[in-house]
């Protein structure tokens, strides 16, 4: 029995089920045998129809024919529909937001964050739409022009992960719409609702506007239908979020049909804390960093490599704010720190605390489950530090969970190979009131990820700046800047107006 510190299973079903509809869902249109648990409580909240992964086929076909007439409308009026879409998104940001907390678990501050994501990268694709430069070189023959222009690419098959249940699927989606591609979308078997009332909302903009409805589909179901969508030679881009294991799974099966791949993998994010550090700072940077999302962000912060001089005074504080934090009821005000997925993800936790523990790591601060009494089935854990004596192998893996390993560095260039010594390579940053130190941090003998910050903690990026990392994160970049390059193809035009024929490098071919 639940108490009510947590939701009933009745409670949570009621929410869920009337913020699904206000986003314009037919649950019982969708019902079918697939339970889906949140992990609030660990009770079931849904009880949905998966698509088979032999229909996947069928989709991307479907969108194919649709393609044709979508990769004309002009780039301004897609831009509109994306418009009408964030008009939408803004009038459900709460039943949306809603959704994400009780099937991702996300506090509803984060959550409603999340929705925000989205309509910002709306914003960002509405510009977009009128900015899809080519650029004109000059050329070397005379009478002569050289430009390139950027096409439409074709489907583009998204596989996202739980923990962005929908900004990611949005970054993707918003971007690729103005671009004049259409999406198939394979969500986190974990969080179906919030992907069938995502893509409600984009659905009714797309009906308002007269579009093919072909535009954006939803295929719920298991890894088998992201599988079946990398090896489907229909689509153009797959865009894959979620563990590097994934990565290493599709990205070859992709590769093999010589398709596209964007891929967003896992983090090791680290956090170096200088002497010069302001440190008040610094730890509510580090805090909500590792614990915040409880430690379920590809971006956050599992490492702090702190200078001798510094070390005992942060971790001393960082304990203290430790202790501080309210786990519990993602939804309840005040708290801070939700649940974990599942037990997978609680005996993930367990296991890397013990394992630190035993490469010689102190446990400073939390790592105890709570409450397990009242809810059984669902994995609220204390966030956990844990100071170790080196970088040692469970240091560089990903634990999808909130744990702290705290390292001690003298000289800044040890700190610069600490930070770059693990496989992954998302998000790092640096705590310094030395611009000196800024500077070679982010500099090409600095940090070696693909998100390099100065005094802000490694998560929370901003969607106008491109989203992604280097090494075992997969090298994918989405969301802002020149992203939306990949998910159009390029043609190079030369245009000769002068009535000769001179060839490219004073080549001579007389007939
Ligand atoms: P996951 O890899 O278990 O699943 C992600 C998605 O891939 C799901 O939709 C899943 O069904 C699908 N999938 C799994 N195996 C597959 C396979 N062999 N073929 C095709 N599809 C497959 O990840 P998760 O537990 O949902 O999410 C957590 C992971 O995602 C963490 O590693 C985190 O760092 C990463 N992540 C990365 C980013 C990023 O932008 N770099 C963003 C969010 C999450």
């Amino acid at each position: 029995r639940i108490p009510p510190s947590l939701p009933t299973e009745e409670e949570l079903r009621g929410r869920v089920e009337a913020a699904a509809r206000a986003c314009g869902v037919d649950l019982e249109g969708h019902a079918g045998p697939r339970e889906g648990r949140s992990p609030v409580t660990g009770t079931v909240v849904s009880s949905l129809a998966w698509t088979a992964a032999d229909e996947v086929p069928r989709a991307v076909e479907r969108a194919r024919e649709a393609f044709l007439d979508w990769r004309v409308v002009p780039a301004p009026v897609r831009g509109a529909l994306v418009k009408r879409w964030a008009e939408l998104l803004t009038e459900h940001k709460e039943d949306l937001a809603t959704l994400v907390t009780v099937e991702a678990g996300k506090v509803t501050s984060e959550a409603l964050g999340e929705v925000q994501e989205m309509i910002d990268v709306c914003d960002f694709a509405v510009g977009l739409s009128r900015q899809l430069y080519g650029r004109t070189m000059p050329s070397e023959r005379p009478g002569h022009r050289l430009s390139e222009t950027w096409h439409p690419l074709g489907v583009v098959g998204v596989v996202s992960a739980f923990n962005f249940p929908v900004a990611v699927w949005s970054w993707n989606t918003a971007v690729a719409l103005v671009c004049g591609d259409l999406v198939v979308w394979k969500p986190s078997e974990r969080t179906p609702l919030c992907a069938l009332a995502a893509d409600a909302l984009l659905g009714r903009a797309v009906r308002e506007a007269g579009h093919p409805e072909a535009l954006s589909q939803v295929l719920l179901g298991g890894p088998e239908v992201g599988e079946a969508l990398a090896a489907d030679r229909g689509v153009a881009l797959l865009s894959a979020t979620g563990s590097t294991r994934m990565g290493r799974s599709v990205g070859p099966v992709v590769a093999g049909r010589l398709g596209r791949s964007l891929l967003e993998l896992g983090g090791n994010n680290a956090a170096v804390v200088a002497p010069s550090a302001d440190l008040d700072l610094a730890v509510r940077g580090i805090v909500f960093a590792a614990a915040g999302t409880a430690g379920q962000r590809c971006t956050t912060m599992r490492r702090v490599i702190a200078h001798r001089d510094v070390v005992d005074e942060l971790t001393e504080r960082l304990v203290a704010a430790y202790r501080s934090l309210s786990v519990g009821d993602p939804s309840r005000e005040g708290t801070l720190v939700g649940p974990l997925l599942d037990a997978r993800s609680a005996e993930a936790f367990r296991v890397a605390v013990d394992r630190a523990v035993a490469d010689g790591g102190e446990l400073l601060v939390g790592s105890e489950r709570v409450l397990e009494e009242e809810a059984p089935e669902a994995f609220y854990v204390r966030p956990a530090v844990v100071r170790m004596p080196a970088q040692t192998e469970v240091v560089h893996t990903e634990t999808f969970a909130p744990l702290l390993y705290v390292m001690t560095y003298d000289t800044l260039e040890e700190a610069v190979a600490m930070n770059n010594a693990v496989p992954q390579g998302l998000s790092s940053s640096i705590f310094t009131r030395d611009q000196a130190e800024a500077e070679l941090f982010c500099s090409a003998e600095g940090s070696d990820c693909g998100i390099v910050n100065v005094n802000i903690g490694t998560s929370g990026a901003e969607i106008g700046g491109a989203f992604g990392g280097e090494k075992d994160t997969g090298g994918g970049r989405e969301s802002g800047s020149d992203a939306w390059k990949a998910y159009m193809r390029r043609s190079t035009t030369t245009v000769n107006y002068s009535g000769e024929l001179p060839l490219a490098q004073g080549v001579t071919f007389e007939v």
